[in-house]
């Protein structure tokens, strides 16, 4: 216990950040390697006590913070983003211990991590005039809401949290955060980085089950639950914020499609395909999860995305030049396995590559393609957020459009194409929050991004999406 308490963690990796203050003890959890199964550390289990003293923090420092004004607030988080980045070579084993994911991939997401910090508190959010003519003048000003609950997942833990952390922060909030208990470590030593940067209790960071986030939807001193997770959450977090009618914010999951038309750049779209569907180990909420492909073309991308795919190398995230690591956690593994053994037992199916479960007692999974199914087996019309990838024929371009569009998710799609007309007429026609064309899964904290459909409930990003982190009100006077 004592050397698992005490592993070669990073400061304030077992401690919450609460008032301004380190705080740990209490209940634990159990944090698990992915590459091995086993727990290697333990972290500290928020108790209501833990949380209502994090909100009581948020709450007595909201005004001064609210008051500070844009541009002391903006340095204050272009520092916090530089103090992670200087933290990085540090930061970046224990997301890869905690996470699976290769250590170069821990790193990427942490520099990410600091450069969406500083996008979203670069955005300009004046105040608007909306009117000011002979029937008087109306001002559209924007005010902070007060107390943020933001709640995070596992696949990008730190890069998903800190985009909260920035839109919250900077809009004149004070925040509490709760990472998943899959992966809380590098988000509670992240959350050390600042406590005596920022004033004390503008930001608080709580690790803690489910029951946490549960508590936190339903406080009644939170005024805004922002959530990041599975759509199965999503609905009891609105339903549970229902009851103190809390502004919410959800990106869930999603089932995207890609389309790929006769007349596309097959190297780029294999080599597109082949990134977004992989990295990360296909856990990304935007991840290509459905490939269409024009029958003329099928066989040609095929072959090329079979010698992308089957270059990619497996291991653990510890090891030098790995591709993907395993799955995060254990119900995640048993999830995706279950989809690639209905799948392989179909009629029809065709394992073009992967299709393999190495022993061991690590998560991992081979990255897989497999083709000839039918559009309402699991692995296709479900989210499977891991390494398996179908990929179907399609005859016209009206029957691609309806199979894409087909289902309660949409929170991303692409069109490849050489003809840009065509492709923007079809990304037109697909239901989902973002269709990129020529690729796929570009993150921009400068864009809104946000699903449509069961995908999500609002957008965060951009200048429109961080507007859901401020109160609108309008003062109207007659014409002077
Ligand atoms: P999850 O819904 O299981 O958990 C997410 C968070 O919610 C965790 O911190 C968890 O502890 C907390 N939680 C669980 N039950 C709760 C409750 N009743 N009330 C409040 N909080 C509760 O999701 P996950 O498995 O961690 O993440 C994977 C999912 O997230 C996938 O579906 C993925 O597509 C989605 N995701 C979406 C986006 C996006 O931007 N749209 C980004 C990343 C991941």
């Amino acid at each position: 216990m004592d050397k698992l308490a005490r592993p070669a963690l990073v400061a304030g990796a077992d401690a919450h950040l609460i008032g301004g203050r380190l705080v740990s003890g209490g209940d634990m959890i159990d944090v698990v390697d992915p590459a091995t199964g086993q727990v290697f550390a333990l972290c500290p289990d928020a108790s209501r006590a833990d949380l209502e003293a994090a909100v009581v923090a948020a709450r007595s420092a909201f005004p001064g913070w609210a008051a500070m004004g844009f541009e002391r607030r903006r340095e204050l988080i272009f520092a916090f983003a530089d103090r992670i980045a200087a933290a990085a070579d540090e930061l970046a084993p224990l997301l890869t211990r905690e996470h699976g994911k290769p250590l170069e991939q821990a790193r990427m997401e942490l520099a990410i991590s600091g450069h969406h910090m500083k996008q979203l508190a670069s955005l300009e959010l004046p105040d608007e005039i909306l009117r000011d003519d002979e029937r008087g003048r109306v001002e559209l000003r924007y005010h902070p809401l007060g107390v943020v609950g933001a709640i995070a997942p596992w696949n990008f833990p730190v890069a998903l949290a800190m985009h909260k952390v920035a839109q919250a922060l900077y809009t004149g909030n004070s925040l509490v955060l709760k990472p998943s208990p899959f992966t809380p470590l590098t988000t509670l030593a992240v959350g050390a980085l600042a406590a005596d940067l920022l004033p004390p209790g503008v930001l608080n960071v709580v690790a803690g089950g489910n029951d946490l986030g549960a508590w936190m939807t339903a406080h009644p001193d939170i005024d805004k639950i922002s959530f990041t997770g599975s759509v199965a959450t999503g609905k009891k977090v609105l339903a549970s914020a229902s009851a103190t009618l809390k502004r919410v914010t959800l990106e869930l999951g999603g089932n995207d499609a890609t389309l790929v038309l006769d007349d596309a750049d097959l190297d780029l779209a294999a080599a597109g395909i082949a990134r977004s569907g992989f990295f990360n180990c296909g856990q990304i909420c935007m991840a290509i999860k459905r490939v269409y492909v024009a029958e003329s073309v099928h066989d040609a991308l095929v072959e090329k995305l079979i010698a992308k795919v089957g270059a990619l190398k497996v291991g653990p995230g510890t090891i030098p030049g790995m591709d993907m690591g395993p799955i995060q956690n254990r119900a995640q593994y048993g999830k995706v396995r279950a989809y690639l053994e209905d799948a392989i037992a179909r009629p029809g199916a065709e394992v073009l590559t992967g299709g393999n479960i190495p022993d061991g007692e690590g998560y991992f999974i081979e990255p897989t393609i497999i083709a000839g199914l039918d559009d309402d087996v699991p692995l296709v019309c479900e989210e499977q957020f891991g390494p398996v990838l179908p990929v179907l024929a399609f005859a016209s371009e009206d029957e691609a459009v309806a199979r894409a569009n087909h289902g309660r998710l949409g929170l991303g799609a692409s069109v490849w194409s050489r003809d840009p007309r065509r492709a923007h007429e079809v990304a037109g026609r697909l239901m989902a929050g973002t269709v990129w064309i020529n690729r796929h899964g570009l993150n921009e904290s400068d864009v809104p991004f946000g699903g449509m459909k069961e995908s999500g409930y609002g957008r965060e990003h951009g200048v429109l999406g961080i507007r859901s982190y401020q109160e609108l009100q309008v003062i109207s006077r007659p014409a002077a």
